[in-house]
């Protein structure tokens, strides 16, 4: 059974990594202090840090190079894990100030890299009823626990995909 770990910065609980010997990925960060003459005088305990603040502390070292990287590598994990067809319709919200809100219960895996304790996902599609053609929709996620939305985020769906799922509530 993987050991789980506490990140000493966020808190999060997560599995050791990196998974085998992989040269070159860390796992932990240490200050340390450096005398006038290049020596090293002393060491700060080392942190555990859960991927995503090892991910933060590479983006604020290497710059955005890396940050667009992971972010294609995200990208195209998320396309080829969202499966539209397992997303629910849950409620539709018409607001008197001239928006409209489509929420979907969607699967878990989609928030349980980072919620691992969801029920299941939330995925709110809004856009402002002026806006005819759609082009200016807004897609996010939040993990649902006890019927509690409780971390929105933005949420990468394809026009494709969100047609797919209006037209679902259309029929529904
Ligand atoms: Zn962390």
């Amino acid at each position: 059974m993987a050991l789980a770990k506490k990140c000493d910065r966020c808190g999060k609980f997560y599995e050791h990594y990196p998974v085998g010997n992989r040269p070159g990925e860390y796992n932990a960060v240490a200050k340390v202090r450096r005398g006038s003459n290049g020596g090293t005088e002393y060491t700060s305990k080392p942190l555990d840090l859960c991927p995503d603040c090892m991910e933060l502390l590479e983006i604020f070292i290497n710059g955005s190079n890396i940050m667009q990287v992971k972010k294609n590598e995200r990208r195209n994990k998320a396309i080829i894990d969202i499966d539209i067809s397992k997303f629910e319709f849950e409620e539709r919200f018409e607001s008197a100030l001239g928006y409209t809100v489509l929420y979907f219960i969607a699967p878990k895996e989609l928030v349980s890299d980072k919620h691992p304790e969801a029920e299941h996902a939330t995925v709110c599609i809004e856009w402002s009823d002026s806006d005819k053609e759609m082009d200016n929709y807004s897609v996010t996620i939040s993990p649902t626990k006890d019927g509690e939305d409780y971390d929105w985020m933005p949420f990468d769906l394809d026009s494709y995909d969100v047609a797919q799922l209006i037209d679902k509530v259309v029929k529904n």
